[in-house]
């Protein structure tokens, strides 16, 4: 078995992504499976509760990064990511990386995925799955996974990075910012 990349874990940084989901009637919600509306919903305004984390979780999975990090991922070149400024923290951003796809063994990995949601069109729930697999032979950057993780009813996909750039990202020593393999199918 023979690892082709990590995908990032971040601290928790104590702090909701999302405010407002949880009212009632609110128009972020599914009517039928009371799941965020969109995976890639996020509030810039939201109250970082730690800023001395470079890579950082939500309790909804939504990654938080530090200038540090911003700056490590244009000065190597790292392309198709995003960062959006948090306009109530200066010098953190949410982070995402689009464009780029890995795609996930189901079968090998051991996952079981819940019936798709008839209104929203979201996976349901994943369970299961103790090792990633990934049906790319080799990565070259940021690859973002096909099928996406719910957390608190809020759905985010898993961002995968290839081995040369975990080990540069490694030496950077960035707080907060965890690795976990990532196997080719
Ligand atoms: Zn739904």
């Amino acid at each position: 078995m023979k690892a082709v990349g990590n995908y990032l874990k971040g601290q928790e940084n104590l702090s909701y992504a999302i405010s407002g989901f949880l009212d009632e009637g609110s128009r972020l919600k599914c009517d039928k499976c009371q799941s965020l509306n969109s995976p890639f919903y996020f509030d810039s305004h939201l109250n970082l509760k730690k800023k001395n984390l470079d890579f950082s979780s939500t309790y909804e999975g939504a990654n938080i990064v530090s200038e540090k990090f911003k700056r490590f991922c244009i000065g190597n070149n790292l392309e198709n990511l995003l960062f959006t400024p948090l306009e109530s923290a200066d010098g953190f951003y949410h982070f995402q990386v689009l464009g780029k796809t890995a795609e996930v063994d189901i079968e090998k990995s051991k996952f079981t995925v819940g019936a798709l949601c008839s209104i929203c069109g979201f996976n349901t729930e994943i369970f299961g799955g103790v090792e990633l697999f990934i049906r790319n032979k080799k990565l070259s950057g940021f690859y973002t996974t096909d099928i996406i993780w719910r957390t608190h009813f809020v759905f985010r996909p898993r961002f995968i990075v290839d081995l040369e750039t975990t080990k540069l990202l490694k030496d950077e020593k960035f707080k907060g910012l965890y690795f976990e393999n990532v196997y080719s199918a």
